[in-house]
């Protein structure tokens, strides 16, 4: 929301900082916690001096000792939007805005705000562990590797009015319970590194999440799980060392609880012919007990996984060269993609 200062909001009505304190620490949040938070701003309602007085309102509420981390992201493409470079975006971690929205652009803007340099999952901290949360996330490390740190330091995750949706935490459990680089679903950016160089960074994109609400109200039960209004929004605060033990472990046991209904879903659908979920899913629909569908989802996912993963290996290169790519023994194939990409670049 912009600022309209001057005459633009002829009440004075809308929800103060101190409102805004006094509900962040009903809902749980303490001097000294370290806490995620994802957000839907609008959802709050009208808030008196915009984002930067909500981002006052965490600070003040956790104290000079506490932490606040948000996820700041980056756009990611098909890649081969990257190989044709008809895109020009390139991530650097140091100007390119957040897409997660107004707050963690705000926040990333503080002063003393560190920002990771994941080049697609990005977050930005403030605080006391501001510097250990951001540290070493980045190309080579697991994209949501942060939360699991936060869990490290008994931290916490608050969401506000985004329903159960623990958005970020939840693809760190499905990475703890190895159902992250099962299906190659590739997206891909450019991005700045270390040495300042631009190169092209790709990952299996964020899984599927659809069910993944479903596990709040088990740990809500368990006694977990804080609800609560911030302003006018629904709210959860619930800690991160639970939430990520719990749920990885059900779903590294269960990985059908994380399967989706959708007939068109790859990555659903590829992650139960993978595993061969298909006998240990309880109510089987009939892509998943009639063999001539799941035949014909085997194939057509196929076709267009098949397109995502020989555009990566490609990226940066033409349509003729991919072609010629195809016949390259499989133990060179890593050679001549990086020489392709330097070369691309
Ligand atoms: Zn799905």
């Amino acid at each position: 929301m912009k600022a309209k200062s001057k005459n633009a909001t002829p009440f004075q009505l809308g929800i103060s900082k101190e409102r805004l304190i006094e509900d962040l620490r009903k809902i749980g949040m303490k001097e000294g916690d370290t806490i995620a938070v994802s957000l839907s701003f609008k959802s709050i309602g009208y808030v008196r001096g915009g984002p930067n007085a909500f981002i006052d309102a965490l600070l003040e509420a956790i104290g000079p000792d506490g932490t606040i981390m948000m996820n700041t992201y980056t756009r990611t493409f098909h890649p081969s939007k990257i190989a044709t470079r008809k895109i020009d975006y390139i991530f650097d971690y140091k100007k390119t805005p957040a897409v997660t929205g107004i707050i963690p652009e705000t926040l990333r803007n503080r002063k003393d705000s560190i920002r990771s340099r994941h080049p697609t999952c990005s977050v930005v901290a403030i605080g006391k562990l501001a510097k250990y949360l951001t540290k070493d996330h980045e190309e080579n490390s697991s994209p949501y590797m942060p939360y699991s740190k936060l869990a490290k330091v008994n931290g916490k995750v608050l969401c506000i009015g985004i329903d159960d949706n623990a958005v970020a935490i939840r693809h760190e459990a499905q990475y703890l319970a190895g159902l992250f680089n099962i299906v190659p679903f590739k997206e891909a950016v450019k991005f700045m590194d270390r040495n300042g160089i631009v190169r092209i960074f790709t990952w299996n994109t964020r899984q599927c999440v659809d069910r993944l609400p479903e596990f709040l109200p088990i740990l809500r039960t368990m006694g977990f799980v804080k609800d609560a209004r911030i302003g006018m929004a629904n709210s959860i605060l619930f800690p991160a060392k639970e939430f990520l033990e719990i749920i990885s472990k059900m779903l590294k046991k269960d990985p059908t609880l994380n399967l989706c209904n959708s007939f068109f879903c790859v990555w659903c659908r590829e992650l139960e012919r993978k595993l061969n979920l298909y006998t240990k899913v309880e109510k089987k629909k009939i892509f998943q007990k009639n063999s001539f569908v799941i035949n014909l989802i085997t194939l057509v996912n196929w076709f267009r996984l098949r397109n995502y993963v020989v555009d990566d290996m490609l990226l940066g290169t033409s349509g003729t060269i991919l072609k010629a790519y195809e016949i390259i023994p499989e133990p060179l194939r890593l050679k001549v993609k990086n020489l392709i990409q330097k070369i691309a670049l």
